[in-house]
């Protein structure tokens, strides 16, 4: 070890010092003292590495605790950034499972915020003082946008498939088209969500075709009731048929069944002057007779997560006293959410400019022209000559297992990185602060302005930059670093 080496060595503060520090000092007050120390030991052990395996004097003129509490300043923030975390969504799937589906309104956040920093009638009746129930928040709502009977809402789609299935079919037989045994991803597949309620499942039809007689020569003694599954995230063409909801209710008078209909998105409101008329809405289910309707809060409905019965009244009632409702009981907060959102589909205009699934499903080719450009420009201007950004038509999706065969037309902003390769480029902007999801296509990185919010611009453009400055820092000069 050199002369200087020993020197700057000894130049290195003890923790203690460390923990003297002005700065430091501010540091606690926010952050807890475990922390803090545990950074300035990685701090202290890092510097105290450089120094051994410098080559040559580096740190000449540089005062190096200052340098030292630097590191465990910026080193305190990162660790205290929390793990569930905003991420930019630059893949264009408008409904993306991983990147928690639905964005809420203005107003569901107001609400959400209102009823949790404080006490609220969650279980109370304020006109009596009675004991209310949680369910009324939204069921004259559910009902009124839906024209049901009844509502029980709960945790998600799949519990209120279970719950649904538990009450009227346990221990009964269920007859099921084959070609509707789906699975959603996540493990809801429908013949174990069946056995886990109890009910039997009685495969009927083909795959590709099941017509009303094949239900009906598997109705016996035993069967509760008629099971309709919507192949949500897949559509069969071709040589196929479907037994309509409508022939399933007159097959259910006819044998005094009650008919079931596991919807998946909960689509509420007329999109097809965009292009989107490949779903059927709950109103169409339900007045084609159908008993009981379930779906998700946060798929087309643009809520947030829940499972939504709607239907006859002796059924959701028979629901209601089921001990699985406790086990699956939806909590205050999305509570707030689902009824400010449900509030805005009382106008079903005012519902798309509100929502903003709703809005981005439906945003126009110009103005996503123009947010493409406004994009490019951002990010031309904070990248300089790291890389190559230009426009291209292509495809968003909407993603979430809804509407599988739409292709919603956008402009993508596409990026060719001048020295990083692309999946580096991608690995590092994931990893970022912001975190941001982009796709890779022919090489390039690939960026759909739909689902980015305007507000992200600035910073999707310099998470770019900060990520495409690092190219050729890798090799070597790690020290530097
Ligand atoms: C999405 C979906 C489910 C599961 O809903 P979650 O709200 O994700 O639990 C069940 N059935 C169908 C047909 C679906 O599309």
């Amino acid at each position: 070890m050199d002369l200087w080496q020993q020197n700057r060595l000894r130049q290195l503060p003890s923790v203690d010092e460390v923990m003297r520090q002005e700065k430091i000092r501010e540091l606690l007050k926010e952050h807890p003292r475990s922390l803090v120390l545990q950074e300035i030991r990685t701090a202290l052990d890092a510097y105290r590495e450089k120094i051994c395996l410098a080559q040559s004097e580096q740190f000449e003129g540089t005062d190096l605790t200052d340098n030292i509490i630097e590191e465990i300043l910026t080193g305190v923030l990162v660790r205290n950034v929390p793990n569930l975390r905003p991420v930019i969504n630059a893949t264009g799937v408008v409904l993306h499972t991983n990147l928690g589906r639905s964005v809420l309104s203005e107003k569901a956040l107001q609400n959400m915020l209102d009823v949790a920093g404080g006490y609220c009638n969650l279980e109370l009746d304020l006109a009596t003082g009675e004991r209310g129930s949680r369910y009324a928040h939204v069921a004259k709502l559910v009902n009124r946008i839906t024209g049901g009977e009844a509502c029980l809402v709960v945790n998600n789609n799949a519990a209120a498939v279970l719950l649904a299935l538990s009450t009227m079919a346990k221990g009964m037989e269920v007859p099921v088209s084959r070609g509707q045994l789906v699975e959603i991803g996540g493990s809801f597949r429908v013949p174990e969500v069946m056995a886990q309620s109890g009910a039997r499942l009685v495969e009927v039809g083909s795959t590709n075709k099941t017509y009303s007689r094949d239900y009906e020569r598997a109705i016996g003694p035993e069967t509760a009731l008629l099971l309709k599954v919507h192949t949500s995230n897949y559509r069969m063409v071709g040589f196929t048929h479907e037994t309509t909801s409508r022939e399933l209710v007159e097959l259910g008078q006819k044998y005094n069944l009650p008919v079931m209909e596991d919807l998946g998105s909960g689509f509420l409101t007329n999109l097809s002057p965009w292009g989107i008329d490949d779903e059927p809405t709950v109103q169409a289910v339900l007045k084609a007779g159908v008993d009981v309707v379930t779906f998700s809060g946060d798929k087309l409905l643009g809520g947030p997560q829940a499972g939504i019965i709607v239907g006859r009244r002796e059924y959701i009632e028979r629901m209601k006293v089921n001990p699985l409702t406790r086990a699956i009981r939806i909590d205050k907060m999305t509570l707030a959410a689902l009824e400010a959102t449900l509030r805005d589909y009382l106008d079903p205009e005012k519902a798309i400019e509100k929502i903003p699934t709703l809005r981005i499903l439906t945003m126009s080719r110009e103005e996503l022209r123009k947010r493409a450009r406004s994009l490019r420009r951002s990010i031309v201007k904070a990248v300089g000559n790291l890389a190559d950004v230009n426009l291209e038509d292509g495809t968003s999706q909407v993603g979430g297992g809804a509407l599988p065969a739409t292709e919603l037309p956008t402009t993508l902003v596409v990026i060719r990185p001048s020295e990083m390769p692309v999946h580096q480029v991608v690995t590092n902007l994931r990893q970022g602060i912001p975190a941001v999801m982009a796709r890779i296509h022919a090489d390039r990185v690939i960026l759909d302005p739909r689902t980015i919010m305007e507000n992200e611009f600035p910073a999707l453009a310099n998470a770019l930059k900060a990520v495409l400055a690092l190219a050729g820092k890798d090799s070597g000069g790690a020290i530097n670093g």
